[in-house]
């Protein structure tokens, strides 16, 4: 098990089982503290092949170089971080990806995810990075003809992809939760239950670019399904998201850049993927940069 000493406790992590646990008794000193997000998200390349009218990933060509990315991992792993989740844009599209999860399974302690939109996990690629993930996020934002207007594929394609997807690692449903998808959560459940998902990832809309956050009425319309849920699969909500709702924090003491960092495709670091001040990461490496970050958002994280 990977360990990870912070403000909680002693943090113990199995990437294969998906196993957590804290030993919240173990005070250590804050100097002994992990340096590191514990999770950190990489955005491989804004490429994508779906052109979905709500989509805010940015559309300048830009695309990570696989040995950049090795490079950061070494130094992210090293200092504690316990997950690396790559996206884009659409991550299966870099042409490098299956040797960037490759590396990132052999030469690190990291547990491997990325997210996906799901229509390119079919067999020759699900081969190449067979044993090299321990968990998929494929994005389904509603059931049949709700997906499909959101997305422009069929949704039963999806499905099929989806339980391909599974024989190979790990599944999670993840929901922009809006107008159009908050009175299809139960059929998502469904969906998820039904193809072996072993998560349903809940993300309210948020503002960006021209795609507004969620109204009150679906926020209201989500807080009353999510506290009268009793389905088998497990609910996660995002941070930036979970207001009003009835989360379980097991780390609430690790927040801002201990607990999450971004690195989008032109190697600027932040502290989310939607906004706020960023910083390049140089030479010297991803904590350096990790440090300035800290300093400009005036960050004791
Ligand atoms: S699949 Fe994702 S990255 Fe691609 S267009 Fe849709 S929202 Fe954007």
């Amino acid at each position: 098990m990977k360990t990870r000493i912070g403000q909680d406790g002693l943090h113990l992590f199995n990437r294969h089982t998906g196993l957590n646990i804290l030993l919240d008794e173990v005070r250590a000193d804050p100097s002994a503290w992990s340096s590191t997000p514990r999770q950190v998200s990489i955005a491989l390349t804004n490429l994508c092949d779906l052109h979905c009218s709500f989509c805010f990933a940015p559309k300048h060509p830009a695309m990570l170089s696989a040995e950049s990315v090795a490079a950061w991992l070494k130094e992210l792993d090293q200092t504690g971080c316990m997950a690396v989740g790559f996206g884009g844009g659409e991550p299966t599209l870099h042409p490098q990806f299956a040797e960037i999860c490759q590396h990132a399974a052999e030469e690190t302690r990291l547990a491997v995810t990325f997210t996906t939109h799901g229509h390119r996990l079919v067999p020759p690629l699900l081969e190449r990075i067979a044993g090299n993930v321990h968990f998929i996020r494929v994005s389904v934002d509603g059931v049949k003809a709700t997906y499909e207007a959101q997305r422009g594929r069929r949704f039963s394609a999806l499905l099929e992809r989806l339980k391909d997807a599974r024989k190979l690692a790990p599944l999670g449903i993840n929901v922009v939760v809006n107008e159009s998808t908050v009175h299809e959560l139960d059929a998502l459940v469904k969906v998820a239950y039904d193809v072996g998902a072993s998560e349903l990832l809940l993300l309210p809309q948020l503002a960006a670019g021209e795609v507004g956050a969620a109204s009150s009425a679906v926020r209201h319309e989500l807080e009353q399904w999510a506290c009268s849920y009793a389905g088998k699969v497990r609910l996660a909500v995002s941070e930036a998201g979970s207001e009003g709702l009835p989360t379980c924090d097991p780390l609430p003491q690790e927040k801002g850049l201990r607990a999450y960092a971004h690195i989008d495709t032109s190697g600027v670091i932040r502290a989310s993927s939607y906004e706020g001040p960023g910083v390049r990461i140089g030479a010297d490496g991803v904590l350096a940069a990790l440090n300035r970050l800290k300093s400009t958002i005036g960050s004791e994280a």
